[in-house]
């Protein structure tokens, strides 16, 4: 793994949220999941501009809808991030549940 950066003009270390300059997200907190540590931040719709894709149920989610922000916990910058729907999000959940068989939407 190379710990280099990558080459950007975005500002490294430290300053995080900063892809969203004006708009009032909410606050970050950790979670604590079967696949992992995440920090979530819910978006607001009035905070949502743009629109993004769930990985979740891979839908596009439309400006203006209220969603969260997950991103591995530990992780730098805002290149992990991705932007769910919040059912989604608890969905993803239920898909870990042990001694469940996993349900895969066949492609
Ligand atoms: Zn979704």
């Amino acid at each position: 793994m190379p710990r280099g950066r990558p080459p950007g003009p975005e500002g490294p270390a430290g300053g995080e949220g900063t892809d969203a300059p004006g708009l009032r997200l909410g606050p970050e907190r950790a979670e604590s999941a079967p696949d992992g540590e995440w920090m979530i931040r819910l978006v607001p719709g009035a905070a949502s501009t743009k629109t993004y894709r769930c990985p979740g149920c891979d839908q596009e989610i439309p400006p203006g809808t209220a969603h969260l922000v997950a991103w591995p916990a530990g992780s730098r910058g805002p290149a992990d991030r991705r932007h769910w729907h919040n059912p989604c999000w608890q969905r993803r959940l239920q898909r870990h549940v042990p001694g469940r068989p996993a349900r895969r939407a066949g492609r």
